[in-house]
């Protein structure tokens, strides 16, 4: 990569889509786009209000976004395929996790607790933010459609998966 006088990389003509690509259509997304997303986030209960979803503080640790929108109609054709190609139910679109502190996982059913860190499917309207030299993303919206359990972590599935990969590609003939 080229860099400039003032150290940054110059501007890539091939970055057309600085954002990504629409998931549906493949259009450049813009800098407020829609998305589907994975993140590790734990829920305090502490804002005044008379029902948990009032007094719900969502402290983030991480997040990875599986898909991105440019509009609300590609949203909404995209969304419910992306899930299931995550192994999520499609229904999990129009469900939204509410109350707390503890939810059924979405893939078992055994209870969780949101209080403590724990993995969660998010979909939410976007905008990046230049920030120094990286980019960071703020929620216009964002609902959190269901919960995972320790045993149910989509991360250690996508392990387990990709371990099957490696197993079977060894037991392939050559
Ligand atoms: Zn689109
Ligand atoms: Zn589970």
């Amino acid at each position: 990569m080229s860099l400039k006088a003032n150290g940054l990389p110059a501007p890539q003509p091939a970055n057309a889509a600085p954002y990504g690509c629409c998931k549906v259509c493949g259009a450049a997304l813009h800098k407020t786009h829609y998305a589907l997303a994975w993140q590790f986030h734990a829920i305090s209960y502490t804002r005044p209000g008379d029902t948990p979803e009032e007094q719900a503080v969502l402290n983030l640790d991480s997040t990875a976004v599986r898909a991105r929108f440019c509009s609300k109609a590609c949203f909404h054709q995209g969304l419910r395929p992306a899930l299931e190609a995550d192994g999520l139910p499609a229904g999990l679109a129009e469900h939204r996790v509410l109350g707390g502190p503890i939810h059924p996982c979405v893939k078992c059913g055994k209870p969780v607790n949101l209080m403590v860190s724990h993995p969660a499917w998010v979909r939410c309207k976007q905008t990046m933010i230049p920030q120094d030299d990286e980019e960071i993303s703020l929620p216009d919206w964002f609902d959190v459609m269901g919960v995972e359990c320790a045993d149910c972590d989509f991360s250690l599935a996508s392990e387990r998966q990709n371990r099957g990969a490696v197993d079977q590609k060894a037991r392939a003939p050559v």
